[in-house]
């Protein structure tokens, strides 16, 4: 044999995943709602179907599932930025808000390259930038349960790239004000990207959260994420976008997988912007089930900072938290719970939601 040979021999070697994927969470798949009982109220999607508009828009695009979808996504994207007055140079889509995070993620950061986020905040921000090979900064929450963003500030180093906020902040519920954001972008390096998640941006009182428009125009290093996936309730269909300066959104797409955004996923997205009343009517009796709970939960003892999202957050030590989520799955109820933290609630129907008061009721302290 030649030493070439001996190179390519069969051994008992095997391939290795790299250490970042290794040191990942596995993926835990949630109960699904499989009977007519049970409430899925753990991944704050819509309880609404989908608004009619986009169901008749999919049915009539169906047949042409033979074919690849516009890569470019321009009508969408066109209809987004004047959604949002905007052109649509500055508007990058992908398969979800996730998936264009994770398009900025390995867009803007090289291996050890450092991404500041809080915590607890959404759990897919350190899975993304480990992926990356970058390194997740954890800031912890101050304690009204929001980004505490004087640490945020103080954490920036030459090698920070990306700032991630997220407002309301998945899992608390908590909005950043106008104020703190500005007053933070007028501190932090220009040549940080400031990413504004606003994945429950509908869900929220005028006035709770920044005007982030504003801000972006004010600021080129923001960067805005929206998603179709909670209020527009096509979770299903996995379609998101990005508003960030010409450069940057460019350089989104090119990081995107080819054609991962689908035909059907595009179309249905622009038919619910054009039906954004119907959203909104929906949104409204979310907001008011939210006041509801709260109002109720408040009046048998629990303190909750008001929260802006489709959701409700209970702070729970380790040993409320089992009694709650033993208490929730005898009542086939799926919520979110987060060791160390808490359990988050999505709110849901009314009927849905009193199963869910009926439980925290019995456990007030
Ligand atoms: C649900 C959620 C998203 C959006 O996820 P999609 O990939 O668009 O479905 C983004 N950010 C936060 C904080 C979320 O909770």
């Amino acid at each position: 044999m030649t030493p070439d040979q001996l190179l390519t021999r069969p051994g008992t070697a095997r391939p290795t995943l790299r250490s970042a994927v290794t040191g990942l969470p596995s993926y835990v798949p949630g109960r699904r709602s499989a009977g007519m009982d049970v409430a899925a109220l753990a991944s704050n999607e819509s309880h609404y179907e989908p608004l009619p508009a986009a169901v008749t828009a999919v049915a009539a695009a169906a047949g042409a599932m033979n074919r690849y979808p516009d890569s470019a996504a321009v009508e969408l994207r066109k209809r987004i930025a004047r959604h949002l007055g905007v052109t649509a140079a500055e508007v990058a889509v992908g398969p979800g808000s996730v998936g264009v995070l994770q398009q900025i993620i390995t867009g803007l950061c090289d291996a050890g390259d450092e991404v500041i986020f809080a915590w607890r905040s959404f759990e897919a921000y350190p899975i993304l930038v480990e992926l990356a090979g970058a390194r997740p900064v954890r800031i912890p929450l101050d304690h009204l349960e929001c980004h505490d963003l004087d640490a945020m500030a103080a954490a920036v180093t030459a090698r920070t790239k990306v700032i991630l906020l997220c407002t309301p902040n998945n899992p608390t519920g908590v909005s950043i004000t106008h104020e703190r954001i500005e007053a933070f972008l007028q501190f932090v390096r220009s040549d940080i990207l400031v990413v504004i998640d606003e994945a429950y941006v509908e869900y929220a009182e005028a006035g709770s959260g920044p005007d982030s428009l504003a801000l972006y125009r004010e600021y080129p290093n923001v960067c805005i994420l929206r998603t179709f996936s909670k209020a527009y309730g096509l979770a299903g269909l996995r379609v998101g976008y990005a508003m960030a300066s010409p450069a940057i959104a460019e350089g989104l797409r090119r990081t995107a997988l080819p054609f991962s955004v689908s035909a059907l996923a595009q179309t249905a997205a622009t038919a619910s912007l054009d039906a954004g009343e119907e959203m909104e009517a929906r949104v409204a009796a979310v907001k008011q089930e939210r006041a509801r709970m709260a109002a109720l939960l408040e009046a048998r003892g629990w303190k909750l900072q008001p929260s802006q999202g489709n959701f409700l957050w209970i702070r729970a030590d380790d040993d409320l938290r089992a009694r709650l989520i033993e208490a929730f799955d005898r009542a086939d109820i799926l919520v979110r719970a987060y060791q160390g933290d808490g359990v988050r609630i999505t709110v849901a129907d009314p009927a849905s939601n009193d199963r869910v008061l009926r439980i925290l009721e019995a456990h007030a302290g």
